[in-house]
């Protein structure tokens, strides 16, 4: 296992200044406008237009009651099911006592199961309702599915385990079966319940342990208790009206039926020759599985509300040499390049070489000193404005017919939505049996028995797929189906009742030892995998130091998780403007942006800030701003 020496670089940590509002601002006098390729003004008032054809709709609707929440015993629960187990999975209920309980089986908590196991805990149990390791990679086995940020960051201990990705971009397979490695080589096999769901945790002071309860009746009493339930983990459908009177087949993307489409993760959807097949939603998701659609069905339509961004990818095979010369602790510095780059921070040399690190560095990256916050804010518009423009001119380069091109431009700043990066979708919609159904902003009309409805026309189809993404800013109860009691009884979604309060990120008041793995108030980087196994180092530091020293239970003290719920919102405020000036999304809590989406935000400050932070916590030894019981 490498050492806790992944951050530490001789480049300046204090990150960049958080994201301002930057559209409305004047341009400053150091730029000549009339020397730009584009003109500003115009683009303005495109992006502005743009977001608020979307936002009509979604002030008339309200946010998150576009989408079609799905319930275990509601109508679209089938959309929940596991296609890759057999159903009516039994076995003897377990009554177990350990150190820690890690609730997932996905990346995050392997990370953190292996740091602990490092330490010397050796306790652990994990349940997930999978009925395997992969968590995001067990469920989403769609055709394309790959990593979108580089393997080599993206798959974490990869030097622990001995592997070496054989792409630049990992597909699902290589993915999943990573996750199988990590389970193999940590034991974690042993440990892990699948196909087992956790409905509650309850705190019992007196014992100073939690007791889980499962729905095959297991009771795990633990000492601390781990949540890793990902990021992006419940699947959310849309609100379309008749959803449920189509007769053809219709799943969402991370549920996918092979059993009716054929092929697999690498494609050759062969029983789709002689299908008509809609996809609704055009995010990363469907980014990555349009073209396989394409090659396949007799006809695709894709109904796409909002374009999203398509940089190039550049996959490639991993260079045999390259992966030789690699010396111990490279997939960590790697990681901290990477980090620092997509923060702003310079470094002297691009180790990824990516979209990300094409694009993140012009637009976060450090101004000139003498210039004033609205100057560099309008620099940084001026430079999102470019790299935009350079992805709506692929658009024109590669789609043949011109009005298709125009309807795949998308119209606002870098990040409002999470920028995509392939070599094949735009490509794909050159085929004559490929239709865009684009809606200018509009959410679809409806679904009938045959069909879906947009822009006042039917369009008959076998097979309808949802790409419409999870749940994102919903009460924690709901989105890991099962809910925690704290101290007193007190549930998290009583605690959270106006969004999340935490020190850090990872722990909350009233929920002693119970520790978090998740972005909100903690960091936000476009790999996730990386800032969970910073969180890790801190997770591990913390139960180890209470271990030892037999500190009964640690939680944070009102006025240190008060301080950092104001820390957050401070710092989230300039990244709330921004964000207000972006089109809808689950950036900006579908078009909401107001203070409960400050809560639920991450640590404005940047990444490496952060991590920086949790290190000089760590380093000080005395767990300021915790209260410990002994
Ligand atoms: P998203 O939430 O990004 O996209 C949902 C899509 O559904 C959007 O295009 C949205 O349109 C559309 N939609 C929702 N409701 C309606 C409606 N009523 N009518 C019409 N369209 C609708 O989900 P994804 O699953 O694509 O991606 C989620 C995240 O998962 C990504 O941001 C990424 O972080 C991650 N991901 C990572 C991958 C990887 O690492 N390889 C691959 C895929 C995803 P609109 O934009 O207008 O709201």
């Amino acid at each position: 296992m490498a050492a806790d020496t992944t951050v530490p670089s001789t480049t300046d940590l204090m990150g960049p200044k958080p994201v301002e509002a930057y559209l409305d601002s004047k341009i400053p006098k150091v730029v000549q406008p009339s020397k730009l390729p584009f003109d500003p003004e115009a683009l303005k008032c495109r992006y502005i237009e743009e977001r608020d054809k979307r936002s009509h709709e979604v002030k008339a609707r309200g946010g998150l009651n576009q989408f079609q929440l799905i319930e275990t015993d509601g109508p679209f629960a089938k959309y929940l099911r596991d296609p890759w187990v057999e159903p009516g999975f039994t076995r003897d209920a377990l009554s177990d006592e350990v150190d820690v309980f890690i609730l997932g089986g996905g990346y995050s908590a392997q990370i953190v199961a292996a740091r602990l196991l490092d330490k010397g805990v050796t306790n652990l149990r994990l349940v997930d309702k999978a009925g395997g390791f992969g968590g995001t990679w067990y469920w989403n086995r769609f055709p394309g599915a790959q990593c979108d940020v580089e393997s080599y960051i993206y798959m974490p201990l990869l030097e622990e385990t001995n592997y070496m990705p054989t792409e630049k971009y990992a597909g699902a397979k290589e993915l999943l079966a990573h996750s199988e490695r990590i389970g193999h080589h940590y034991g974690l096999y042993e440990k892990t319940l699948f196909q087992t769901e956790v409905e509650s945790m309850h705190w019992d002071d007196a014992t100073s342990s939690w007791t889980v309860k499962t729905n095959l009746g297991d009771k795990i009493r633990a000492k601390f208790v781990i949540p890793c339930a990902g990021p992006l983990h419940r699947p959310k459908l849309p609100g379309i009206p008749g959803m449920e009177r189509f007769k053809g087949r219709a799943f969402h993307s991370s549920r996918w039926d092979y059993g009716y489409t054929g092929g697999d993760s690498a494609g050759n959807l062969h029983k789709l020759v002689d299908k008509r097949v809609g996809i609704i939603g055009t995010g990363a998701t469907a980014v990555q599985i349009v073209p396989h659609l394409g090659r396949w069905a007799k006809e695709l339509y894709v109904f796409q509300r909002t374009p999203s961004s398509i940089g190039v990818r550049g996959n490639k095979p991993t260079d045999s040499a390259w992966a030789a010369s690699l010396t111990p602790g490279w997939q960590g510095r790697r990681n901290v390049n990477f980090n620092n780059l997509c923060n702003g921070i310079r470094e002297s040399e691009d180790m990824v070489s990516d979209g990300w690190t094409d694009i993140l560095p012009d637009v976060f990256g450090q101004m000139d000193p003498k210039l004033s916050p609205a100057e560099a804010a309008a620099l940084r518009q001026l430079v999102d404005y470019e790299k935009m423009e350079a992805v709506r001119a692929r658009c024109d380069e590669v789609v043949r017919d011109k009005a298709t091109a125009e309807s795949l431009k998308p119209w606002y700043n870098v990040m409002c939505k999470r920028p995509c990066f392939h070599d094949e979708y735009l490509q794909t919609f050159n085929r004559p049996n490929v239709h865009l159904v684009d809606t200018g902003g509009k959410s679809l009309e409806g679904v009938d028995e045959t069909g879906v409805l947009a822009n006042g026309r039917h369009y008959p189809v076998d097979l309808i797929i949802y790409a419409t993404g999870f749940e994102h800013s919903t009460s924690f109860a709901h989105r890991s189906n099962m809910e925690l009691y704290g101290r007193g009884g007190l549930t998290l979604t009583e605690a959270w009742r106006h969004g999340p309060r935490t020190m850090h990120g990872y722990t909350t008041r009233h929920f002693p030892n119970c520790f978090f793995i998740h972005n909100i108030q903690a960091t936000l980087t476009p790999n996730f995998l990386y800032a969970a196994s910073e969180t890790a180092w801190q997770l591990g530091y913390v139960i180890e130091t209470c271990l030892e020293q037999g500190i009964k239970s640690v939680e944070p003290t009102a006025q240190a998780e008060e301080n950092w719920v104001q820390t957050i919102l401070q710092l989230a405020e300039p990244r709330l403007k921004f964000l207000a000036e972006c089109t809808p999304g689950y950036y900006n809590n579908e078009g909401a942006a107001d203070l409960a989406a400050a809560r639920e935000s991450g640590y404005g400050g940047g990444a490496p800030a952060f991590m920086k932070l949790l290190r000089e916590w760590r380093a000080k030894g005395d767990m300021e701003g915790m209260d410990r019981r002994t």
